[in-house]
């Protein structure tokens, strides 16, 4: 770069125009995004190139819980990052084994495997599944029943056991060993059960799939029926742990308790991680050789979960999340009752919420984005509403004020959009 080479893309680049020129020239096409680059971050508020601001409701899909730059998080990554960044998991890494005893204390869980993503966390759960029928049951079962819907990630396994046929077109043949039934049918899913049947993976709330909620009883019931089968129940929390739903994990909600859980997203505030947490029986899997990950709970992704589960646990997030998901809540079921023609339904736990449309989402979360608010569709007409979990009134009250000029808009303007 003739002399003047300059130390970060932001200084190099200019704008978000020159920023979506490069990324459509060099990165493989797998996103359709959103023409802005985001650059900074602070709590609830993000600055594109250009330096306009938003309001954040998508929170990295659901990973900063805590805000953008927690200063927590920001300076355990800071400490760890001047002293030790990566060793390998040939040895011990201290703030690997701090992170997994907290893990363990706050759940129902009493060992944890660390990876670097959520697809990653649920090839974990597979894996363990199948080897912990064959070689501590004994058995040869090896199938796992899955739900239509439902979303475990884009790596083959993972891929494999998400329910949507759209998404794993063009990938054939997928990983054999996988059935979906419909979520929340307890009928389908007990006569699905069979002799091959060895675990069943779900979510307990599904994200991606629109923000679907099983009835109350619908988990104990799955429960009930893995104890009867001898089935592990794998929750893949990827998405609703980590506070999301106003308690740390979603199954304390249902006072259900699977034998495995999946978490990502949330776990280290930002940074790339994924953990697979398990009973010590379902642990029994793995022997040492069996898995591994060479970036798996490595010193900077630990040491940024333990300063992000020390600020949940120590900073009322979960308190704030529970009342703050309830404004939100009670916001948008008055904006449904205003737009009856629009909105379809209202649901969700705690702040993940969705709003069904009647219409596609998508010219929605366009207009909201010209209006300086960042929100999110799924499953087509869903809007979803992930703000970081320290989410005020004040902020609720303006993206909803948004959000209601841009349906009313929509409303008038586009009568039927597609
Ligand atoms: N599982 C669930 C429930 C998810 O919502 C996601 C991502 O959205 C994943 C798994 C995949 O996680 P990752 O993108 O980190 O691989």
């Amino acid at each position: 770069m003739e002399g003047t080479l300059k130390s970060t893309a932001v200084e190099v680049l200019q704008g978000n125009k020159e920023v979506v020129a490069l990324t459509d020239c060099y990165v493989m096409q797998t996103y359709a995004r959103y023409p802005i680059a985001l650059v900074r971050g602070e709590g609830c508020r993000l600055w594109d190139a250009d330096g306009k601001v938003y309001l954040d409701f998508v929170a990295g899909l659901a990973v900063c819980n805590l805000g953008h730059c927690h200063p927590r998080v920001v300076e355990a990554i800071r400490a760890q990052a001047g002293r030790l960044l990566h060793v390998s998991n040939l040895y011990h890494i201290p703030s690997q084994s701090l992170l997994a005893r907290k893990i363990v204390e706050l759940s129902f869980g009493d060992r944890v495997f660390f990876c670097n993503s959520g697809a990653e966390a649920n090839e974990g759960a597979i894996k363990l599944a199948r080897r912990y029928e064959r070689f501590v049951r004994k058995g040869d079962r090896f199938e796992i029943l899955t739900m239509w819907n439902s979303f475990h990630g884009r790596t083959l396994g993972a891929l494999s056991a998400t329910g949507q046929e759209k998404l794993q077109k063009g990938f054939e043949p997928l990983v054999p060993g996988f059935r979906y039934v419909p979520f929340n049918d307890p009928e389908a899913l007990e006569k699905a059960v069979d002799g091959r049947t060895c675990a069943i993976l779900m979510e307990p709330i599904q994200g991606e799939g629109g923000v679907v909620l099983p009835s109350e009883s619908y988990l104990r019931f799955v429960r009930k029926l893995c104890d009867e089968r001898g089935l592990l129940l794998l929750f893949d929390e990827v998405q609703v742990g980590m506070g999301r739903t106003g308690t740390l994990f979603a199954y304390e909600q249902y006072g259900v308790e699977p034998d495995v859980m999946t978490l990502a997203k949330g776990l280290a505030g930002g940074v790339p991680i994924g953990a697979l947490v398990t009973t010590q029986e379902a642990a029994k899997g793995f022997v040492p050789g069996t898995h591994a990950a060479t970036f798996g709970g490595n010193p900077l992704a630990t040491a940024a979960g333990l300063a992000a589960l020390d600020a949940i646990l120590e900073e009322g997030i979960l308190e704030n999340c529970r009342q703050a998901g309830a404004y939100l809540r009670k916001g948008l079921d008055e904006v449904a009752g205003r737009h009856p023609d629009l909105i379809q339904e209202v649901r969700g736990r705690g702040l993940i919420l969705g709003l069904e449309l009647k219409v596609s989402g998508a010219p929605f979360v366009k207009a909201c984005m010209e209006s300086g608010l960042l929100i999110n569709c799924t499953a087509e007409r869903v809007l979803r509403f992930l703000p970081p979990l320290v989410v005020k009134r004040e902020e609720i009250d303006e993206m909803l004020s948004i959000l209601e000029r841009v349906l009313s808009e929509g409303a008038d303007n586009n009568r039927g959009m597609p």
